[in-house]
């Protein structure tokens, strides 16, 4: 009887002293198990190539980003290429890619749903953003600026004031980092940036703010308008997707590195921006 009841404690010691080691083995074979983790993860770059397919949200407002022409429903611009050097990495074909609208407001919700697999839309990089998206590396620096019709009494940010009518984007950064810094100031929001820029050259407002780059278009649109002053914010462009997809955040970034030391970048920003990007 005291034998049997040793016995008994002695299988249960070693069950004892074998179940940390199981737990352990279970943890080395998550760790080794790295594939399996890893095609969790690589869920929608995975997605992409069965479907054989890249889905883009890219601006059609914008010009020298991403501007539909009406006539031909073509829609061209930096990111717009940088979209299909994307595609281009990853089917050996550009045109395997099909661009879809997003404007500054949608693209998050977009990406969110699924209906995209990135954003490249003239985006910068947030912090709060990042609490809802991850972003690439930095493939585009802009800052803000305003545009205005030439001969404005307008110069620069110090000559805006509260009651200046102000349009902007909905969505956009630039209309909180203008309102934190003209206190009191309600900027007018539109839907897109060419429904803000019919609006000021209806003469609904004195002043349209975004990015520099975006500005820049405008002009190349309309000469009768300007950028007036330098740029108050920084606006680094990150590509988004969704949070967690490791591995689709991976191959966009090696692809952006790709890019830049094949001199493709360097010719994609001359082609819109019209100069060399800045050496770094
Ligand atoms: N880069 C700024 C932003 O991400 C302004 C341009 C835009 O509206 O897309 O909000």
């Amino acid at each position: 009887m005291v034998k049997k009841s040793n016995a008994l404690i002695c299988l249960l010691v070693i069950v004892l002293l074998l179940l940390p080691a199981c737990g352990s083995n279970g943890n080395v074979n998550e760790n080794t198990n790295g594939n399996t983790a890893g095609a969790e993860q690589e869920g929608v770059l995975s997605a992409i190539k069965e479907r054989g397919k890249l889905v883009a949200g890219v601006k059609f407002d914008t010009k020298l980003f991403g501007l539909k022409d009406p006539g031909s429903g073509a829609v061209e611009g930096f990111d717009i290429d940088i979209a299909k050097a994307l595609a281009k990495k990853l089917f050996g074909d550009e045109s395997k890619l099909d661009l879809k609208e997003v404007t500054s407001q949608t693209r998050i919700p977009m990406l969110n749903n699924g209906e995209i697999d990135l954003i490249v839309a003239t985006m910068t990089i947030t912090e709060k953003r990042k609490e809802e998206v991850d972003f690439s590396d930095v493939y585009f620096k802009a800052g803000q600026s305003l545009l205005v019709k030439k001969g404005s009494p307008i110069k620069g940010l110090e000559d805006v004031t509260k009651d200046t009518k102000v349009l902007g984007v909905k969505g956009a950064t630039s209309i909180k980092n203008i309102e934190d810094k003209v206190p009191g100031l309600k900027v007018q929001q539109y839907q897109n940036y060419q429904d803000a820029f019919t609006a000021l050259k209806a003469g609904q407002g004195e002043v349209l703010t975004t990015d520099n780059a975006i500005l820049y278009g405008m002009t190349v649109q309309d000469p009768n308008y300007e950028l007036a002053g330098d740029i108050f914010t920084d606006e680094p462009y990150g590509i988004a997707v969704k949070k967690g997809e490791q591995a689709w955040v991976d191959f966009i970034n090696a692809s952006l590195k790709e890019l830049k030391s094949s001199g493709e970048y360097d010719a994609i920003y001359e082609k819109w921006i019209g100069e060399k990007p800045a050496v770094e």
